[in-house]
């Protein structure tokens, strides 16, 4: 098999970092290998990164034109949707449905980036007591990192690296250890749609060596991070040192919440989606259900069936709901997990086990799985778990509802099911969470705001803000007057 380059100041060559593999969570088998990027390749990374975020030819490009490259980028990927599709669907194990609808959403995201970079203008504040006229303006940082992990690599890395380039940055982006083929995928996407060369370089490597001495490098102006909470903590600290802005996308243990008056068709169906799609591998995911008392019992004998018929399968197998865990490891955890849920004094009313059906048995796979018996304050309903397991506690009045959704050290997301919106509302203002959806759960849109409440993160992604987050402000004062200044007479 051939070795896969990367791709280093605008120079595709190999690393001379150590060998790594990107393996099809489906079977195990190797679907690249490389060499990581060395110490020495992220130097030369970020020194052509330096020069070229500061050539005047990117400098002064006009918006329009900076547009058009974000354009070509979503026109080249829309045209590669199948490919690119399977492509992350190696990488991961994520079933091809779901990463047919990551790669259409990386498309929409550059295209969203392009638009909001034309459009996006500075101020004229106009002060109140002085002949002045002043201006304020946004200008690029200057050489970025992007860290990103490996649940979702297209959709994060283009919410980084499409506004950080808008915004006339260079970045360098650093994807997870299990999944670079997306991230390199992605630099020859922008290589082709003709960003000039620097202004994106993409290091394969160990997060605590590669990703550390990227933040840590002193012409490093901001670090994008999605990951897990602790690493987003130390790299927070890093940017503290620094005195860098930093923005963390990080863990989540969400709440969804069914009222007794909810549709339970809608909320099950909601429910189901919100916690066994991506294998439960996702930030948002749905994985502390909280039910009135007065519906448990119907909502839970609905919820069990649709479960029970997920199909576990194949990535590339039509129909498959849930494909294979990133890797056996953390198959490994989740299983833990399921264990520990069950000494705490949970009952595993489905799931909880490795299938045995042979035809999964080279695959990292794990069976949705429901707990209920657990009070709020366990370990299984506090821990991030990252897998298909959601945890099932009832609920008897509004004020034990809120004091438990919001006992939690991550604020993520939040789901609402019930028919009055009113309520609906009034709750959504009580729960901490960056996002709530009410009666729907895990859909996006690229021009609203995401990020987390308390551990769950710091700062924003997507919408204008998400652009000016890459971008610092300047303001201009133009005297208007002829007034003499007389302070050193
Ligand atoms: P992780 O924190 O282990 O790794 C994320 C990235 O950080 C990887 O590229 C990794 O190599 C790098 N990294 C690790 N140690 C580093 C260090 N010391 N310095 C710099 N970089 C370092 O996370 P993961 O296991 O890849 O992803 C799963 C986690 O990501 C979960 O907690 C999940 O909730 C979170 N996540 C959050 C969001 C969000 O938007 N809030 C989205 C997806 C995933």
């Amino acid at each position: 098999m051939d070795e896969l380059t990367i791709f280093i100041g605008g120079h595709w060559r190999h690393g001379s970092g150590n060998v790594m593999h990107s393996h099809f969570p489906a079977d195990g088998s190797v679907n690249a290998t490389l060499h990581a990027a060395s110490l020495d390749d992220l130097k030369e990374a970020i020194t052509a990164a330096e020069r070229a975020w500061r050539e005047p030819g990117w400098r002064n490009m006009l918006p329009h034109l900076r547009a058009k490259i974000l354009h070509k980028v979503a026109d080249i990927i829309e045209s590669r949707i199948d490919e690119l599709a399977q492509l992350q669907s190696r990488d991961n194990g994520k079933p091809l449905a779901e990463t047919h609808g990551l790669v259409m959403s990386a498309a929409g995201c550059a295209r969203y980036f392009a638009a909001a970079c034309e459009l996006l203008e500075g101020e004229l504040p106009t002060p109140r007591q002085a002949d002045l006229l002043t201006l304020s303006r946004y200008e690029p940082l200057g050489v970025v990192a992007a860290i990103t992990p490996w649940n979702s690599p297209i959709a994060s890395e283009m919410q980084k690296v499409a506004p950080a380039i808008a915004a006339g940055n260079a970045v360098i982006l650093k994807p997870a250890e299990a999944t670079p083929l997306m991230a390199l995928e992605l630099a020859r996407i922008f290589e082709q749609a003709g960003l000039p060369a620097g202004l994106l370089s993409v290091l394969p490597g160990k997060g605590s060596v590669i990703g550390d001495a990227l933040a840590r490098h002193p012409l490093v102006r901001k670090i994008s991070f999605t990951g897990g909470t602790s690493t987003g903590r130390r790299l927070a600290h890093v940017a503290a040192e620094k005195l860098i802005p930093a923005s963390l996308e990080l863990g989540g243990k969400s709440p969804t919440i069914v009222l007794e008056d909810a549709d339970i068709e809608q909320a099950a169906r909601g429910i189901c989606y919100g916690i066994f799609s991506s294998g439960g591998q996702a930030c948002i995911a749905g994985s502390r259900l909280f039910v009135h008392e007065n519906v448990y019992p119907q909502l839970m004998t609905r919820l069990l069936e649709l479960a029970r018929g997920l199909r576990i399968g194949h990535p590339f197998d039509d129909g498959t709901h849930i494909g294979p865990l990133i890797n056996e490891k953390h198959r490994d955890s989740v299983l833990e997990y399921v264990e520990l849920a069950k000494r705490e004094g949970g009952r595993v009313l489905c799931g909880g086990e490795i299938p045995a059906d042979p035809a999964l048995a080279a695959g990292s796979y794990f069976q949705p799985t429901i707990i209920e018996g657990l009070t709020n304050g366990a370990r299984a309903c506090q821990e991030e778990i990252f897998g298909p397991v959601l945890v099932a506690i009832s609920f008897r009045d509004d004020e034990q509802l809120i004091r438990e959704a919001n006992d939690s050290v991550y604020g993520l997301a939040a789901g609402i099911w019930t028919r009055d919106s009113g309520r609906a509302l009034r709750l959504s203002d009580r729960l901490e969470a960056g996002t709530v959806w009410i009666n729907t759960y895990k859909v996006f849109s690229i021009s609203t705001p995401f990020g987390g409440f308390k551990q769950s993160g710091l700062g924003r992604e997507k919408g204008i803000q998400g652009l000016k987050g890459w971008m610092q402000q300047k303001s201009i004062y133009l005297a208007t007057g002829n007034s003499v200044n007389h302070w050193c007479d």
